[in-house]
């Protein structure tokens, strides 16, 4: 569903992605771990053409990203991405947050985006609502709607940036459930987290970026428990 080549990002001569190559299954989880400034973000901006690459290709959810006819929004449809801070639409109800999306990249007709926003408001534990604007809801109510919202135009892979780290600690348990289900249900997941404990239970595979390339790459009983190298050893350390 991804296969990244010879990726480099630079903002100016800041040298922030240095060369990454990987790829990821159908279906697979991969948690992406490192300190900051490491260029964890960045990465997954690239992935989503927030950021242009300076160098390599990346191909994403049946997308040639890097290619002279790509089309990003088409792309982008196949790609949903969730932040840190919910970006959700601030002056529009929760149940227009998932319909209005559905009705402009999708174009489903209005009785249909209604029926499946509720399904997908279900699916994460938010009931009663539907008519509350973001704002009126906890940041973890919020980041569920925003797994929502990104779940109905149907993407084929979905990126996380440390999507429970504004997170009241009571809160961040009910977000990671969410994360769970959708993995347990078979999307393809790539995700930045701090969440060990996340990573070490529904992670196929575990990145440990450094510097701007990808240092360790393996399970995580192998990378979280047994890391091969200083670098990883001390930041687990620190985070563990
Ligand atoms: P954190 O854990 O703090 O979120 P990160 O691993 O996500 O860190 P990035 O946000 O990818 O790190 O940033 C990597 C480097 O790229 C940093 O040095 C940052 O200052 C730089 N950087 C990121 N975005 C830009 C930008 N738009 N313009 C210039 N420099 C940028
Ligand atoms: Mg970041």
């Amino acid at each position: 569903v991804v296969s990244i080549r010879g990726l480099r990002k630079r903002f100016g001569d800041n040298e922030v992605l240095r060369g990454i190559d990987l790829d990821v299954a159908q279906g697979e989880v991969v948690c992406l771990i490192g300190p900051s400034g490491s260029g964890k973000s960045t990465l997954l901006r690239c992935v989503n053409l927030l950021e242009t690459p300076t160098e390599g290709t990346i191909e994403a959810a049946g997308h040639d990203l890097t290619g002279p006819d790509a089309d990003l929004d088409l792309a982008r449809r196949d790609i949903g991405m969730v932040f840190q801070h919910f970006n959700l639409f601030s002056h529009m109800t929760i149940l227009d947050n998932l319909v209005v999306p559905q009705r402009q990249v999708c174009r489903l007709p209005k009785a249909e985006a209604v029926a499946e926003a509720r399904r997908l408001l279900a699916q994460v534990g938010i009931e009663g609502k539907e008519r509350a604007k973001p704002a009126q809801l906890s940041g973890g109510q919020q980041q569920r709607v925003a797994i929502a919202r990104a779940l109905a135009v149907k993407p084929r892979l979905m990126l996380f940036d440390e999507p429970t780290s504004a997170l009241d600690p009571e809160l961040v348990g009910d977000v990671l459930a969410v994360m769970k289900g959708l993995a347990a249900e078979g999307m393809t997941m790539l995700v930045v987290t701090h969440e060990m404990g996340f990573a070490r239970e529904v992670a196929d595979r575990v990145l440990f970026l450094d510097g701007g390339v990808i240092v360790e790459s393996g399970p995580p009983a192998d990378v979280l428990t047994a890391p091969r190298t200083e670098r990883a050893r001390e930041f687990l350390h620190r985070v563990l």
